[in-house]
Order: structure tokens, then sequence, then C-alpha cells
């Protein structure tokens, strides 16, 4: 018999996406069912945003009632069924009937209570997990929860550090008290006296992955390590780095429904939807200008500051430049503000829009992403699959699936810089202009972009490999 797994995590798609989380949550568990004969659920929180689109489609199991300090608060179990997988949602009104996802003053709070509840569900739902797979700092205390007090059997643990930057810090005096964490536990729990999700998990999984071999490396290292490179490097002999794959059927440019002209290697279908997106969004339209394009959440991880210090310089070539992005405000501002002084040429289009990032991996030529640090990413891949020329920083996950191209060997699938210097950045940036008006070598670049997948196959079977080994322990 398959083996099975409860994933435990904050964002999946269809349901709710702010990152590349969503994704991997919303593919991974298909390609081990259908590849490796793995049992897979899922359980997330109950959003208000899930509750108002795919309400009809659920079902309610049980609810739960929780002390916390002392109110008590309900974790009400629903399930539903999605492209043969499983699925469990946590509703708690107070801490998830909100706008959005996270960026809330008690976050720390709500996914304390979530994994809590996860405990409780796991003893009502019908799924038997022989093991808990638990994703990222919100699902982190699920891990430790499971090790003190396990729910219903010894389950075996995996906790994936898709971000090591965010970690769901609390007040450990008070958190511990409301939700009855005792005084011998804490210590698995804390990092600089203050109650740490990510450490948590770190600390208690039976295993430990991250989602490249390269982030699985740089996060031994204080630069990288955000604080917990002593406890990583602890742990170091079970800490494995598996790159992340993508759904190429989702991000598949010769059936996506958001695009107008579908396409799979022809150039001249590409550069339709280029037209097409010019005029959509007031450029000039030729499809012969070069097109650079960036889809991300506006955070320092994304290289930002190197795209704000050589901007305005690039723009000055005969290009265009097209920004979808959503966060902070420094970096919507600058965007905000380069869009007005360069109207001809770079559209910043602030907000979180799927339709339009699918549209706008079809129509770029180049896809700039110079991260300061990138632990797998994901938009690479999917530009990749656009035929989109990746540009990057070499770190983490980006330096795993992206190779420089080389004009005399005609090797490599991208540009990339090594360090985080805007010059690089924009010498790269002219490199690959040069690349682009050399009909050879861009032909030469483009055959390599064609043949670059990166589906799930060999990361599912990884994973697989892990489930087993732990499973036979
Ligand atoms: P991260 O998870 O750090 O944000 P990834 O590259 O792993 O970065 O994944 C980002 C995912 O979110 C991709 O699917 C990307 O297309 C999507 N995305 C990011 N910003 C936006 C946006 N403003 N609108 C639509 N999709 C976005």
């Amino acid at each position: 018999m398959g083996k099975k797994v409860l994933f435990v995590a904050s964002e999946c798609t269809p349901f709710v996406k702010t990152g590349g989380l969503a994704d991997v949550i919303g593919s991974l568990p298909q390609a081990l069912q259908q590849t490796e004969n793995i049992d897979v659920s899922v359980m997330l929180p109950l959003y208000q945003e899930i509750w108002d689109n795919w309400q009809n489609q659920l079902t309610k199991i049980n609810s739960l009632p929780l002390n916390v300090g002392w109110r008590k608060h309900d974790a009400t179990i629903y399930h539903t069924t999605h492209q043969g997988i499983p699925f469990y949602f946590i509703k708690n009104d107070y801490y998830f009937s909100r706008h959005g996802v996270y960026g809330y003053e008690d976050d720390g709070e709500r996914y304390l209570f979530f994994c809590q509840a996860v405990m409780e569900a796991l003893k009502v739902i019908d799924f038997e997990a022989d093991i808990l797979h638990a994703h990222d700092w919100q699902a982190g205390l699920a891990i430790a929860f499971a090790n003190i007090t396990p729910p219903t059997k010894q389950l075996k643990t995996v906790f994936t550090i898709h971000n090591i930057k965010y970690q769901g810090i609390l007040l450990k005096d008070a958190y511990a008290d409301l939700f009855n964490i005792s005084d011998e536990h804490i210590g698995g729990l804390e990092w600089d006296g203050l109650l740490n999700c990510m450490k948590s998990g770190i600390f208690h999984a039976d295993k430990i992955t991250t989602v490249s071999p390269t982030y699985a490396e740089e996060i031994t290292f204080p630069f990288y390590g955000e604080g917990l490179d002593s406890i990583i490097r602890e742990r170091k002999n079970d800490v494995i780095g598996i790159l992340n794959g993508i759904d190429l059927n989702d991000y598949n440019p010769n059936t996506d429904p958001h695009l107008n002209t579908k396409y799979s290697y022809s150039r001249i279908k590409k550069k339709e939807n280029k037209e097409i997106l010019q005029k959509k969004l007031g450029l000039k339209v030729d499809p012969e200008i070069p097109m650079y394009v960036m889809i991300t959440r506006l955070v320092e991880q994304k290289g930002l500051h190197l795209v704000q210090a050589i901007l305005d310089e690039f723009l000055n070539e005969n290009v265009q430049f097209v920004l979808l992005g959503t966060g902070d405000y420094e970096f919507e501002n600058f965007f905000y503000h380069a869009e007005k002084r360069n109207k001809e040429k770079l559209v910043s289009y602030l907000g979180f829009d799927e339709a339009l990032a699918r549209q706008i991996y079809a129509s770029g030529d180049f896809f700039v992403m110079p991260s300061l640090f990138e632990p797998c990413g994901l938009s690479q891949l999917i530009a990749l699959q656009y035929k989109t020329v990746p540009i990057v920083r070499e770190t983490g996950g980006l330096k795993d699936t992206v190779t420089p191209f080389n004009e005399y060997s005609l090797e490599g699938n991208g540009f990339s810089f090594k360090n985080y210097n805007a010059h690089e950045l924009l010498e790269q940036l002219k490199y690959s202009l040069s690349i682009y008006q050399n009909e050879e070598k861009w032909q030469a670049l483009l055959k390599n972009v064609n043949k670059s997948y990166y589906s799930w196959d060999d990361s599912a079977h990884a994973y697989a490999d892990l489930y087993h080994e732990l499973h036979q322990a």
C-alpha cells in the first residue's frame, strides 16, 4: 500500500496564492500521486477568499473547540477534493476571515492556532497519515507539536524550508501560556529568547528539505542563514536540497487560456502576444523591440535595489520594460515614478494579477530576476517554459537552473552574474541585448531555452525516496 503523507501549508493554488509556495503545494501532491503512488492530502487555513470562492464545494466535517488562554475558539474542518487530491481546511473566523493572507500583527498567533488545530484535525479526518510534511514557518509548529504530543500515532516528519528569511517570531512567555506549552518543551521552540516557528520545525523534524541544492549549502552560512545558520549546521546530515519543479500542463503557452495566441516554439506567434500586450499597456506596438519583464513580489530579496540603480540608464537603449509586482512601498513608489519618467518604454503595473502575469511571461523576450537570495525561484522556470530568456544572479535555485550563455560554445539557457552589484546586472542586460541583435547567436540561445524543462518528475522521485527512507527507519 502507498504511503500517506499530509501536507500542511499556508497557501496553495488554485485556492489562494501570494507566491511560489502556493505553486509548489498546488502541484507537488499530484506529481507524487501520479508518478510515485504516494497518497497526499493537504491541510490549509480557510481564508475569507477561499470561503468566498469555494464554499459551495466544501463539506463540513467537524467542529473542534480549542482553548486559547481564557478564550474558546472553534476550529471547523471542511473538506473537498480537487483534481484527485483531498483538501482539508481549518475555519476560524477570528483568525482567518480577513482580507488577504499575511501581514497582520498577530500572524504568529494565527498560525500557532492553525498548527494546534491541525493536531486536533488529525484525530477526526478520514486520512491516517504516516508522514507529516510541513512547509515553511507557518506550519513549523505542527512538526513540533506532532513530536511533543503525537495526535494519533507517532508520525514521521519532514519540514521544507521555502524561505528561511520569514521565521514567525512571537513573544515566548505570552504565547507559551496562551497555548499551554510547558517549560520542558520550550527549549526546542525558542531562539534568542523568542518563540521561533521556523526554528521549531528545523529542530523537531526527522528530515529537513529545502528547495534547491545550492540554497541547502548557502543557509549553512551566516549571510544566507538569517540567524539560523548554526542550527542548520547542527542538523546538516538531515538537510537535503530538492529542486522545485513546475506543473508543465498548467504553465503551457500552447494551452494557457489567458493567452490570445497560443504557441509552442514559434517566435512569430510569441511576438503576436507581445504586440497584444504592447497595445493593452499603451506601449509602442513593434514586435521587434526587445521586451524585458519582471513579475515579482516587490521586496528586497528580489534584487530591486540593483534594478533601482540602473533602470534609467538601461532605458536609454531601444528596449521596453514591463514590471508586474506588489509589495513594499519603497519599490512601488520607485516604479510608479520611474514609469512617469520613462512613459514610452516602461510600464509598472502595481498589483497581483494571474492572467496578466501569464500574458507578460508570453510576451517578454527576457525575464529579469537579479535576486539577493533565491531559495529556488519558480518565475525563471515559468519564463523558460514560455521561451523567455532569464537574466539572473547566481544564487540558490537560480544558479541551479540557469546556465550562462556562452557565445563561443553556444551553450547555456540564459544570462547570469555573480556579485550583488548593479553594474554587473547592467552589463548582463546590455550583453543580452547584443545577443538579441545577433541572429545566429540568438537562435542558438533560443534552441537551448526550448530544451529547458523543469517538471516535477525528478524531484517527486527524490521526495518519494525520502519518505521511504523515513518509513523504514
Ligand atoms: P516567491 O515565492 O519568492 O515570491 P517564486 O519565483 O518562487 O518567488 O514564485 C513567484 C510566483 O508568484 C510565480 O508563480 C509568479 O508568477 C507569481 N507572482 C509574483 N508576483 C506576481 C504578481 N504581481 N502577479 C501575479 N503573479 C505573481
